[in-house]
């Protein structure tokens, strides 16, 4: 691994490429038809990190492929997470990452928190 600084490209720069948003946290996608029938579908962060699939039967799945494959790229910094409240399960509140997806689970009575 080289240790080039990359400068990530720009927000409006991503979207004009890959316009699909929203589905990870600072990762983007498209999805093409590239011959009768076969769709490749290709994401992208704005650090130049890529991922891509193709298909000849369902191109929504290969997206969520690549979205689960994106997901995974991106950590959080421990002290860095965006906990959103996800479930509260009898005396146990789960929150999740808004941005790793990571889920932390609190422990009421104790105070405790444990992840998975
Ligand atoms: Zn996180």
């Amino acid at each position: 691994m080289d240790k080039q600084t990359v400068t990530p490209r720009s927000h409006k720069e991503m979207i004009r490429e890959y316009p699909i948003t929203g589905l990870v946290e600072g990762w983007y996608f498209r999805q093409r038809e590239v011959s009768n029938g076969c769709y490749v579908v290709e994401g992208s962060d704005a650090y130049g990190r890529t991922i891509s699939r193709q298909t000849r039967a369902d191109p929504d799945a290969v997206l969520a492929e690549c979205v689960a494959f994106a997901r995974q790229s991106v950590q959080c910094a421990p002290d860095q997470h965006d906990w959103e409240f996800f479930d509260g399960i009898a005396n146990v509140e789960v929150f999740e990452c808004r941005i790793c997806r990571l889920k932390k689970l609190v422990d009421l009575k104790t105070g405790r928190e444990s992840f998975e």
